[in-house]
Formats: structure tokens, C-alpha cells, sequence
């Protein structure tokens, strides 16, 4: 609720701050229990700092995070840390995230051993299990990280967050380092998985097809803001914020049929230090009205638990 994380610029001999970075500035989601909630948006979007602030990675500069009945954003650090085992992280380089010289036994042993869960013998039979769930082999855990490739690496990087049983995991673009072809298995095994562990997962990533093989709903955020939410049916089907309508422009579709006219986005994602005024997405906006440069919209349920931010989507002006 009104997520904001806001980065100092500082700059000159004595570091004064000379103004903020706001990557997320004012964010409302909700995940449901069960689900797959995509986040998409280009480069530099904030998607990333919205992960990492919901897990306390970063703290907030503001807003409420919601977990459990209890408000992530004002725990204290002991109370956050014992919340880590039910909020688990998969990064995008799952070797930057390895320690190089801890073997994977190490690595998955620590993971349970921080949260003090069960005896040595249980997190042994814990994490040997866990290594063949996620199609390595119990042989690879004394191996160190370097032994092994991108896709097996994510697999470790998988297996350590789910072996303490987490309730959350936040994805942030797991398969975007990987080749293509490795991309589609990862992406089926955090499928199985999440239907195997019943987990709730927030899946980051910049790419729609993505997206749209893996998640339940999918949030559209652009400079710092969530623009439209939807299930995943009615966003790719019908698509109402005009930025994710140019989004999903560029992506190619199955039947030719249905091939939509191809939006070119003018300009360049303008920077979140200097945020336009108004709708920020204006400048871009081929609708753009006067009121769209003076008054910013608000994220308005328009139906069937869709919620746009559009002027003109919420004045009934854009058809959909
Ligand atoms: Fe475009 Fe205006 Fe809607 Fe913003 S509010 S997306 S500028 S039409
Ligand atoms: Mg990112």
C-alpha cells in the first residue's frame, strides 16, 4: 500500500543530496494466496526495487507491506529476519547470488541452518531431497558453483530458497541470463513447483511472452507505478492502459489473425529522478490530453478486476 522507495542523489565534495530517484513511488498490489503475479515493464521501471523493498532487502521510504497480518515495513530487524523464512528470493544471476567457495551442501545446509530448522541429519535428508526436486542430482552437493552451468546454477538458486519452505517467493527475472532453450525448462520446474509447494509467487521480468507462459494476473508498471492490473486473459486480450497496449504491440502474436497494429513508443523512458508531471507516461502517450500534463490518474477498478490508471480509459474515451 503506497510502496515508495525513493533513492538520495548526492552529489559534490560534502555528498549533499541534491534530489531523489524515485524507482518506486506509490506502488497498491496485492498477491493472492495461490497465485502467480507477473510484474512487467521495460528496464529501469522499478520492478526490481518493488521486489527487493516488499522483502525488506531495501527499506521503504514509505508505505505498507502487508504479510500474514503483519506490516513487513515495521518489523524491527530480528522480526524481519525470522519473516524470511516464509519470504524467499530467486535473482536474476544465481551465480553474483552463490557463494564460489561454499559447495551447494553448504549453501542449502546454511540456508536452513539460519533459520534453525531441524536437526543436522534432518537438513541433510531435507537438502538431498530438495536437489533431486529441482532435476539435479545428490552428487552435484559437493560440487561449488563454478561446476556448474547457468540453468543448474538457477535450479541451486531455486532450491535454496524453497528448501526452508517459504509461503512467497519473489522472482525477479529468473530466466532472463539463460539461453532460450534452457529458459523454458526453468520456467516449467517453477510451474511444477509452485503447484507441488503451493507457493505464492511474484514473478519480475521485462519479458511478456514470459509472463504470459507463467502467471495467474500481471501488473504493468512504468516509471515507478503500477498502470494496470488484470488477469493475465484480460490483459493480453484486451489491453486498456495505453502504454501496455503499446507493450503488447511489440510482441508477436500465435495467429496472424489477430495481429494488432504495432504502437511505436516515441521518446525515451524518461528518468525517475525528474519524473514528468501529470500522467507520467504523457510525453509517450499518443492520447495525451491537457489535463493528462497537470493531473496524475489513479489505479480505478474499470470492471472484472482490471485497474487501469487513464484518464481516458476511466472518462470511457479509449476504447478497449
Ligand atoms: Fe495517456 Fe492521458 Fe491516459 Fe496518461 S492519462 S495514459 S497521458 S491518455
Ligand atoms: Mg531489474
Amino acid at each position: 500500500k503506497g510502496l515508495k522507495k525513493h533513492f538520495p542523489i548526492k552529489s559534490g565534495f560534502f555528498k549533499k543530496t541534491t534530489g531523489y530517484v524515485k524507482a518506486v513511488d506509490g506502488i497498491d498490489l496485492q498477491v493472492f494466496p495461490g497465485e502467480t503475479l507477473g510484474i512487467v515493464g521495460e528496464s529501469g521501471c522499478g520492478k526490481s526495487t518493488t521486489g527487493r523493498t516488499i522483502l525488506r532487502l531495501l527499506e521503504p521510504t514509505a508505505g505498507e507491506v502487508w504479510f500474514d497480518g503483519k506490516d513487513l515495513a515495521r518489523l524491527s530487524r530480528e522480526e524481519m529476519r525470522r519473516m524470511r523464512k516464509d519470504l524467499q528470493m530467486v535473482f536474476q544471476d544465481p551465480y553474483a547470488s552463490l557463494n564460489p567457495r561454499m559447495t551447494i551442501k553448504q549453501i542449502l545446509m546454511e540456508s536452513l541452518a539460519v533459520h534453525n530448522i531441524g536437526t543436522r541429519e534432518e537438513r541433510l535428508a531435507t537438502i538431498e531431497e530438495m536437489i533431486e526436486i529441482v532435476g539435479l542430482r545428490k552428487e552435484h552437493l559437493n560440487r561449488h558453483p563454478h561446476d556448474f552451468s547457468g540453468g543448474q546454477r538457477q535450479r541451486i538458486g531455486i532450491a535454496r530458497a524453497l528448501v526452508v519452505k517459504p509461503k512467497l517467493i519473489i522472482a525477479d527475472e529468473p530466466v532472463s541470463a539463460l539461453d532460450v532453450s534452457i529458459q523454458s525448462q526453468i520456467l516449467n520446474l517453477l510451474k511444477d513447483l509452485k503447484k507441488e509447494f503451493n507457493l505464492t509467487l511474484m514473478f519480475i521480468s521485462h519479458d511478456l511472452s514470459v509472463v504470459k507462459h507463467l502467471c495467474d494476473r500481471v501488473a504493468v508498471m512504468y516509471l515507478g507505478r503500477v498502470v494496470e492490473i488484470a488477469d493475465k486473459r484480460t490483459l493480453f486480450d484486451n489491453p486498456s492502459h495505453p502504454y501496455t497496449r503499446a507493450l503488447l504491440s511489440a510482441v508477436p502474436v500465435a495467429k496472424p489473425r489477430q495481429k494488432r497494429e504495432r504502437i511505436l513508443l516515441t521518446g525515451d523512458l524518461p528518468s525517475p529522478a525528474n519524473p514528468p508531471s501529470g500522467c507520467t507516461f504523457h510525453p509517450r502517450c499518443p492520447h495525451a490530453t491537457d489535463l493528462c500534463k497537470t493531473k496524475a490518474p489513479s489505479l480505478a477498478d474499470i470492471g472484472g478486476g482490471q485497474f487501469v490508471s487513464c484518464h481516458l480509459v476511466h472518462a470511457g474515451e479509449l476504447a478497449t
